[in-house]
């Protein structure tokens, strides 16, 4: 790998760190140009093909981690919770999915799995987010709304 600094096209990995999640690998790299020898780090992650979700009116459109991960987020605004809480939810949520099927899954099952994590998580992320998506039943349309929502949103802080 290239090193991102002067790019020099030897780089040492000198420590890599498999994390618990057991999905993916840190890396620190070295560069081995003595003038440089600048570090940095690379990840390593596996990547699964996560099943096509079933909206409730019957469409079918793909997974999309990063529209569910800003759904947990928002709700989690202002809330003592850590990045790597979230995307352990997150973790955990993917890996329901799949135990769930590999090829389909219901829009439905997504925002439950959410609002069950969200509850042990933390009582005011959960109602935040259950208030809201009860309404709609899509994990999307919670993020689109929560700006026209903000006055609803607000009581409940
Ligand atoms: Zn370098």
């Amino acid at each position: 790998m290239k090193c991102p600094f002067c790019n020099n096209n030897d780089t040492k990995v000198v420590d890599s760190r498999l994390l618990k999640n057991g999905m993916s690998i840190r890396r620190r790299r070295r560069c081995e140009n003595k003038e440089c020898d600048r570090r940095f780090t690379t990840y390593e992650h596996i990547e699964i093909q996560m099943p096509v979700v079933v909206k409730v009116d019957g469409r079918r459109e793909t997974f999309n981690r990063d529209k569910i991960f800003n759904g947990i987020q928002k709700a989690c605004q202002k809330r003592p919770i850590s990045t790597e809480q979230l995307e352990r939810v997150l973790e955990n949520i993917e890996k329901n999915i799949l135990e769930e099927s590999t090829k389909e899954v219901n829009s439905v099952l997504i925002g439950n799995l959410v609002m069950m994590y969200l509850r042990n998580l933390d009582p005011v992320a959960y109602i935040r987010f259950a208030s809201v998506y009860r309404k709609f039943q899509d994990v999307e349309e919670f993020v689109n709304d929560i700006k026209g929502d903000e006055e609803n949103f607000n009581t409940l802080r």
